[in-house]
């Protein structure tokens, strides 16, 4: 093991490394990006750099420290996460104080601040001395996946990382050494997961597979002008959960979808669309519908994504994207 199995964002790699190798000081960084990515990871890799017995500025994870931080039990190691909806004030005192102390077991003491986006005001405002100034035994790693709801005072102190998604190739590797998907499988949840390995690992496939399923009865029956009214009950059925999340996962797999139509449309090779194993399926659908029916149903769909977050009426909405993909016109009042 060690800071060469990291695998991705390899510009972030090499500046920590060098630093590291020039005895610099490790002081406060900031790490952001979408989640699944690597800075998490990367956190602890420092952390272990730090602290190994038996390398330095890099990591064994054989000795008793680089074990301990595996397992999260290392004294000099500390991970502060939301408690709740929040990181508190208390936590942000606790490691204003911590800090400063020497450390315990190690050579370093790392204090790692996950999802700081989540820190309260005056969580945040509290520990923004101690980012500008900790001691040379102590480093701080803010990890979040929405820098821009960090306070700008913040964002200053660090020194920060922005993390890009997985290069595709990356992503399909790590997906064959480390998942259980099938080697037929990895292109599809590779372009599922958007860069993110984390995604990718959480992915339910067969549930994805099963709603996408529903959805291509509706888009196939809409399309070939069959029968409006069974696309709409196969859209009520999808609309019908309540959780709101379900709902949106579903809509994201109808814009995938309807994307990929649209995609068809202008380059039915297939080589940029997201539902690779549906390929000809797709090309099928699209050559039964216009370039502007197409692009008026994404466009819909478009509008229905903004409009739930002014609590737009989800059935109008779906109600009008159906009209539109099967080439009905329907005054757009219902907006
Ligand atoms: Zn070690």
């Amino acid at each position: 093991m060690g800071f060469h199995n990291f695998m991705g964002n390899t510009p972030i790699l090499k500046s920590i490394q060098q630093q590291l190798s020039e005895g610099k000081n490790l002081s406060s960084f900031l790490f952001s990006g979408i989640s699944g990515i690597g800075k998490w990871t990367l956190a602890h890799y420092i952390s272990k750099a730090l602290n190994c017995k038996k390398l330095s500025n890099d990591f064994c994870d054989s000795c008793t420290s680089c074990l301990k931080i595996n397992k999260n039990i290392h004294l000099d190691v500390k991970t502060y996460s939301p408690d709740g909806t929040f990181i508190k004030i208390n936590q942000m005192r606790e490691l204003n104080k911590e800090v400063f102390f020497k450390p315990f077991e190690g050579k370093h003491r790392v204090f790692i601040i996950d999802q700081a986006h989540h820190l309260r005001i005056e969580a945040a405002t509290s520990i923004l001395k101690t980012l500008e100034e900790p001691p040379d035994t102590s480093s701080i790693i803010l990890i979040t996946d929405s820098s821009r709801d960090l306070l700008a005072t913040i964002r200053s102190r660090c020194q920060t990382f922005h993390f890009s998604p997985l290069e595709s190739h990356i992503l399909q590797k790590i997906l064959k050494q480390q998942s259980t998907f099938s080697p037929e499988d990895i292109p599809l949840v590779e372009n599922l997961s958007e860069g993110s390995l984390g995604k990718a690992l959480t992915l339910d496939l067969n549930q994805y597979r099963k709603a996408r399923g529903e959805l291509i009865i509706a888009l196939d029956a809409c399309i070939d002008n069959l029968s409006y009214h069974q696309a709409r009950k196969v859209m009520d059925y999808l609309t019908s959960f309540k959780q709101k999340d379900r709902f949106n996962s579903n809509l994201n797999i109808l814009q995938k979808l309807v994307r990929d139509i649209f995609i068809l449309k202008i380059d039915p090779s297939g080589g940029m669309i997201t539902n690779i194993d549906l390929h000809q399926k797709l090309n099928i659908l699209s050559r039964k519908v216009t370039f502007q029916q197409i692009r008026a149903a994404a466009q819909s769909l478009d509008w229905l994504t903004k409009g739930l977050e002014r609590n737009l009426n989800k059935n109008l909405a779906l109600d009008q994207f159906l009209f539109t993909l099967s080439g009905l016109t329907r005054p757009s009042s219902t907006f």
